[in-house]
């Protein structure tokens, strides 16, 4: 017997609630902004929260603006904004 599964939540991004893979799609932590604030101040980081889900939309524009500044694009695993075969974990 086969199954499909996706979840669903809010873009860490733009706060739509969308569905994905939850094993393949983009993530960031949820404190990553306060991190990366703290990295920059040149102080010691928290520790990382869990991570939270980027819509695709969000990694489109995300990806244009990393090829501005010269970065590579971040190619998303295949079927990350598609249900998950199986059953969850
Ligand atoms: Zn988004």
């Amino acid at each position: 017997m086969t199954g499909a599964y996706f979840a669903a939540a809010p873009c860490a991004f733009c706060n739509i609630v969308f569905g994905f893979n939850p094993e393949r799609v983009p993530s960031i932590p949820l404190n990553a902004w306060r991190i990366a604030e703290i990295i920059t101040e040149g102080g010691e980081p928290p520790e990382p929260l869990p991570n939270v889900p980027i819509c695709f939309d969000c990694l489109v524009k995300i990806n244009r603006l990393r090829m501005e500044e010269g970065f590579d694009p971040i190619t998303p695993l295949e079927g990350a904004y598609e249900p998950a075969e199986g059953f969850p974990p």
